[in-house]
């Protein structure tokens, strides 16, 4: 089998969402210090780098991250490949021709976002690919649960009521935000995804593994 860590590096200078506390990766002890040990403090939002959006996020009741059934991160996903989308919207008649798998309810997008961790240092990016309302609903009415995007957030940019966020946390699925996909192949993969469990939490961080078969 063949392992890809599409998970984006925790980093100083990592993007992050506008108005999200920057990372700060404090050295609390440090051997070359004259410490006995090396030892660090980490300031940073839930929603850093490659991060998994729980229904709490934006449904007042909803899930927590904590409460996430390992069963809904863990399992046969597929990676659609959207490259060559026209504009930055992804919309439901984009994702009718992708023609998945009767029996995906995880879905993964692979877009050109995923070239913009090739130039992170340049900041926080406004123009990425997202998904549009109708995109949203089409993905609930499917019986998709779980949906993952390679940029930070899955919806544009400044859309005012974050109606997407609320269309699909509100379906209970869970959003994977921040994934890169660049060395990935689509297709079928088996995924896991494994946020922090934040007691509580509406969000987190989380590894993310790709796992393919050598035959493909
Ligand atoms: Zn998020």
């Amino acid at each position: 089998m063949q392992l890809y860590d599409v998970t984006v590096p925790i980093s100083a200078d990592i993007p992050v969402w506008p108005g999200d506390p920057p990372v700060r990766i404090e050295k609390v002890a440090s051997i070359a210090q004259g410490d006995s040990m090396n030892l660090s403090r980490l300031h940073l939002g839930s929603h850093t780098g490659t991060h998994v959006d729980a229904p709490a996020h934006f449904v007042g009741q909803g899930q927590t991250v904590d409460q996430l059934a390992p069963e809904l991160l863990v399992g046969p996903a597929f990676i659609a490949s959207l490259e060559q989308l026209a504009g930055n919207t992804i919309q439901a008649r984009d994702l009718a021709a992708l023609q998945l798998p009767e029996e995906t309810t995880r879905l993964l997008f692979k877009t050109r976002n995923s070239a913009l961790w090739e130039r992170q240092q340049s900041g926080f990016q406004k123009e990425y690919v997202h998904l549009g309302t109708e995109a949203a609903e089409w993905l609930v009415r499917r019986g998709v649960r779980l949906v993952g995007v390679d940029y930070l957030s899955v919806e544009a940019f400044g859309a005012g009521q974050s109606p997407v966020h609320h269309i699909l946390l509100g379906a209970g699925i869970v959003i994977v935000e921040g994934l890169d996909l660049r060395h990935v192949p689509v297709g079928l993969c088996h995924l896991c995804c494994l946020p922090l469990k934040i007691a509580g939490g509406e969000g987190a961080p989380a590894r993310v593994l790709v796992v393919r078969d050598q035959a493909g």
